[in-house]
């Protein structure tokens, strides 16, 4: 991939993400699945409440240069 910046997974953001948000709901997802959300650094707070309060298990990792 060409270099296309992960833009942040907040309604209406057009920031560029620089966290990856890792979860799962577990009513629906097998205990191996993840899905992702990026963030920017103003949101990632943000996003990560939003799943944490819903009782999924949530992970956050530095989002580095390549897209995945
Ligand atoms: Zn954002």
């Amino acid at each position: 991939m060409s270099g296309a910046a992960a833009e942040c997974s907040r309604a209406g953001c057009r920031d560029t993400a620089v966290w990856a948000i890792r979860w799962r709901n577990p009513r629906i997802h097998a205990a191996d699945r993840r899905k992702t959300w990026v963030a920017c650094g103003e949101h990632v707070v943000y996003l990560r409440e939003f799943l944490s309060a819903r009782d999924f298990p949530v992970e956050v990792q530095a989002l580095v240069g390549e897209a995945s």
